[in-house]
């Protein structure tokens, strides 16, 4: 009996959390086959026919494949009409590749497009740019981790996001790759006010100002931002400490958006998802994120208050 009647979820939960982690912790490490044991005993725990049992078979294929990279035989037996087919098919993985990357950058330069019909041109790139940095850091850490990522996709008008599975992923984990995205963004505003004190163009102030707020924002420990999941490594006492320094920093800089974070980590709070073991580490860099880029966004809005006294922000 592998699913509890009285709880209906699996019962070795926890076994097969840490044997997943193992298995991709292993394969990141290049050993490809202990890896591969690791799954296989995961497998063992599952019911056949699960979800979870098909998608480590489909772990354990992958690794397969990798072990014993495409036997040439077939290719021999058939001759020249097999070197022909073999060589169709890496076509088709070059040609696969392509696509992949093709939609990427269709879809950034959708995104650019928007932002460059109602901003121009230059606010369009440095907006584009500082959302591209913050995805790549969340596509770095991905993978850093051993997971697959697909390259970001941008959404124009909307936003980005990385596609990846993080399904059983450990909280402090999926914390580190979900505050990766605001920390690269929090660069990506520095890169664009270094931008402003070098050129003296204030669109580059306008687009540090945006990173900073775009990525506070994306700090809110609710509904899809990256502070919800982050929020996950968190104990009682962290999400307590969020949620006083936003109010405080909300109060004193007078920016709403501290609130609306605030607000996020009292209803974390009530909603008591605790991490068997909060991670002190993860609620630390949560909070510095919080301050660095709240106080990015507010500092360039007062230097754009300076340079434009009578525009009224
Ligand atoms: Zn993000």
């Amino acid at each position: 009996m592998l699913v509890c009647p009285s709880c209906r979820s699996f019962k070795y939960a926890r076994e097969l959390e840490a044997a997943a982690l193992r298995a991709r912790q292993l394969t990141a490490a290049g050993q490809l086959q202990a890896a591969r044991d690791q799954w296989l005993a995961a497998l063992r725990l599952l019911p056949p026919g699960s979800a979870q049992h098909r998608g480590i078979q489909r772990e354990i294929d992958k690794l397969n494949r990798r072990l014993s990279p495409s036997p040439n035989s077939w290719t021999k037996r058939l001759g020249p009409l097999g070197v022909l087919l073999a060589a169709l098919a890496k076509f088709k993985t070059a040609a696969f590749l392509l696509l992949a990357k093709a939609k990427f950058l269709i879809s950034i330069l959708a995104f650019i497009g928007v932002y460059w019909s109602l901003f121009g041109w230059w606010f369009a790139v440095g907006l584009t740019g500082s959302v591209l940095l913050h995805e790549m850091g969340h596509y770095l850490m991905v993978r850093r981790f051993g997971f697959n990522a697909q390259l970001p996709m941008f959404l124009p008008g909307f936003g980005a996001y990385v596609k990846w599975n993080g399904a059983n992923v450990d909280p402090g984990i999926r914390a580190q790759i979900s505050l990766a995205g605001p920390l690269f963004g929090f660069f990506s505003g520095l890169m664009a006010y270094g931008i402003f004190l070098s050129t003296h163009q204030t669109v580059w102030l306008a687009v540090a100002q945006f990173a900073g707020w775009i990525n506070l924002l994306n700090l809110i420990p609710a509904f899809i931002f990256d502070g919800a999941s982050a929020m996950y490594a968190l104990g009682k006492q962290a999400r307590w400490a969020v949620l006083l320094v936003s109010v405080a920093l909300g109060l004193v800089l007078r920016e709403y958006v501290f609130l609306f974070v605030g607000l996020g980590a009292a209803y974390r709070i009530w909603k008591r998802d605790f991490p068997a073991e909060p991670k002190e580490g993860i609620a630390y860099y949560f909070i510095a994120l919080i301050v660095a880029n709240g106080f990015l966004s507010w500092y360039c809005l007062n230097q754009a208050r300076l340079l434009f006294p009578h525009r009224g922000f």
